[in-house]
């Protein structure tokens, strides 16, 4: 269907579906190239709605890496709602990018985000209403190259049967050569473009490797049986990172965050032990201050956003946190522009910090202490004693924050309901701190979520805690967290079992998520779209048991479906200190001591390519000062903590 038709046929629909704005494109700081005169084509999609997807930052980085190509364009695809979806099929109309309204089956590659495991439906949806076969092996080279990349590829079996090839880490080096390789491919067969991709660091394709099992179900081993195929695909990471991303597109209707986000961190080196990105985003990774301060300015000039958000894994410990709060006060105090600095650690966040955080007072403050006692914190390595916590609050309440917000996961190994009592009884303590210095306008917004063992972390071996106990553990919160300024919001038990069986799953769950969308299900997502029914059911047709994939104790010596996906953290590394965890061992910050857990060895050489201004393992602390750059293009900054 040519762009015109498109164009005509989106224009009657418009006004029959909710927020149009998500469907006409044209935003200011969009890029529109000529199509005709433009040779490679890259469609990039974040398979669920506009809103979420104009605030994912790590689509808007690979649309700036391929758009500053001259020879190469990239235009957005998101889902449709189900409304726009249902007319769309109606009328015929192809998924359609935003830019030149071309259909995405005229695309030399589709490259889609995986952020989380939710979006596995969507992604099927996405290909099909693309009229794209939806299953990888019946794609030929008349089709685009359909890639993946994002945290949930870390473990990609789920989904290899409709993906041709996944990046292992980050994007922002890979897009290009992956696009620079297919367009040097043109005229070859897929297989040999597959081959040609598998050759790149960082890339996976699935079809390369053979997967087999063992009679109990679980993977006895999994083998290349292609030459260009690696045993293990070592994660990419970027080993200096470029400079901030400023050019946000503004959205045409409000997004989830309207914001603009920086990231001035990547990585963390806590060590808890049930964070999913905290291992697989190592090393530790930091922007230098002059770099962040200019990017605030550059963004507000190239947006007019009011809000930025400073990201990272750890705020607090980003080891010029104090500098940067202090640069950004002296050069954007009068501006109006309002500073959001997420994460921050109960441990180091002090009250120095908290004072330069002033002008944030509009919304609550965040703490995720994740569990309620010493001992449970203990086991997850979040080691933070219960009086830090309270003098946290006292500092927080008495500087003039109203509302807290405590994070809580419940479900983590060896949690007894005493242990679910403690956060009941924490809340409490805090609200009371808050009472004594701002009498009945305090409050305390508890967030509970169920913890999902995920992959490449040390509690990969641990069993999901039964629905039927986290129904139990609900039930005692509820019950408890209740009164005047106490708000609880938790996760429904289903969406958790969902998730659970998702991110542990073996390359066999492709045809129960083929099932489940040939069911109907998408936008799982989202709570009034999830069917959990029609879950159960076709797991049952595909004669797998998702309580296998959740509530089953993995041995140790299991070999996982995602073992030949090399996160760079060594499996014996994540073995021990899941054993510490079962003793309450903890270590500490590797800030503090290098457990050597693997990275070093594995990026070694990268690391001496960019000795200047390359990671440090272990991470420096606040109290260093970076050379100037060779090329004088970066700035250092002196760090002038005592
Ligand atoms: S190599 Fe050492 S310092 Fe670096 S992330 Fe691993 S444990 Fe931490």
């Amino acid at each position: 269907m040519r762009p015109n038709q498109i164009e005509r046929r989106l224009k009657r629909l418009l006004l029959q579906v909710t927020k149009p704005g998500r469907y006409v494109g044209g935003e200011f700081n969009s890029v529109t190239k000529d199509w005709e005169t433009t040779d490679f084509k890259v469609a990039l999609a974040f398979p669920d709605i506009y809103d979420l997807g104009m605030s994912n930052l790590g689509i808007m980085i690979l649309y700036e890496q391929i758009n500053q190509q001259p020879d190469m364009l990239a235009e957005r695809v998101f889902s449709p709602w189900v409304d726009m979806e249902d007319l769309m099929r109606r009328d015929e109309i192809p998924l359609f990018s935003l830019e030149n309204k071309r259909p995405v089956r005229e695309f030399d590659l589709l490259g889609i985000s995986l952020p989380y495991e939710q979006l596995y439906t969507n992604v099927l949806n996405l290909l099909d209403m693309a009229g794209l076969p939806v299953r990888s092996a019946e794609r030929d080279e008349s089709y685009p190259v359909v890639i993946a990349g994002g945290h949930a590829c870390y473990n990609p079996e789920p989904m290899s049967d409709f993906i041709d090839a996944f990046v292992i880490g980050e994007g922002e080096e890979i897009i290009v050569e992956i696009a620079r390789t297919l367009q040097a491919m043109r005229g070859s067969t897929r297989a040999e473009q597959l081959r040609a991709l598998a050759g790149i660091q960082g890339v996976y394709v699935p079809r390369f490797y053979d997967v087999t099992y063992h009679a109990d179900g679980t993977v006895a081993d999994v083998q290349p049986n292609a030459l260009e195929a690696p045993a293990r695909v070592l994660k990419r990471i970027v080993p200096v990172l470029p400079k901030p991303f400023t050019g946000f597109l503004v959205p045409n209707i409000d997004t989830v965050h309207n914001r603009a986000p920086i990231e001035i961190m990547r990585g963390c080196t806590r060590g808890c032990r049930f964070c999913h990105a905290g291992m697989i985003t190592r090393p530790v990774r930091e922007r230098p201050v002059a770099e962040i301060v200019s990017a605030i300015g550059e963004v507000i000039a190239n947006t007019g956003f009011e809000e930025i958000s400073l990201l990272s894994l750890s705020s607090s410990d980003y080891r010029w946190v104090h500098e940067l709060c202090d640069a950004v006060h002296e050069v954007y105090g009068e501006s109006g522009m309002t500073l959001s600095l997420p994460s921050l650690r109960i441990e180091s966040t002090s009250a120095d910090l908290l004072d330069k955080l002033g002008d944030t007072r509009r919304s609550g403050f965040t703490f995720a202490p994740e569990a309620a006692t010493e001992r449970m914190r203990e086991i997850i390595n979040k080691a933070v004693p219960d009086e830090q916590v309270l003098e946290a609050a006292r500092a927080v309440y008495s500087r003039g924050w109203r509302t807290i917000k405590l994070y809580f996961m419940i479900g983590h190994p060896e949690e007894t309901l005493d242990d679910v009592q403690a956060i009941v009884n924490l809340c409490k303590a805090v609200l009371y701190e808050g009472r004594k210095i701002m009498g009945k306008k305090a409050n305390v917004n508890v967030g509970v979520s169920t913890f999902i063992p995920k992959p490449h972390t040390p509690f990969q071996w641990v069993p999901q805690d039964a629905t039927d106990r986290v129904d139990e553990k609900l039930r005692l919160l509820k019950n408890e967290l209740r009164g005047q300024g106490l708000h609880l919001r938790w996760n429904d038990t289903e969406s958790s079992e969902f998730e659970g069986f998702l991110s542990r799953g073996d390359r066999r769950i492709g045809g129960v998520i083929l099932r489940a969308w040939e069911m109907g299900c998408k936008f799982d997502a989202w709570g009034d779209q999830h069917f959990h029914d029609r879950w159960l059911a076709a797991f049952e047709e595909t004669g797998l048991s998702p309580f296998f994939y959740t509530d089953r104790e993995r041995d140790i010596d299991e070999v996982f479906p995602w073992d030949h996906i090399d996160a760079a953290v060594h499996k014996k590394f994540l073995r021990d200190d899941y054993l510490m965890s079962i003793k309450g061992e903890t270590r500490v910050d590797c800030r503090d001591r290098c457990f050597a857990c693997g990275i070093l060895p594995k990026f070694k050489d990268v690391r001496a390519e960019t000795e200047e201004l390359a990671w440090e393992c272990p991470p420096v602390k606040p109290i260093s000062a970076r050379k100037r750059s060779a090329d004088g293009e970066r700035v250092s900054n002196v760090a002038l903590l005592p």
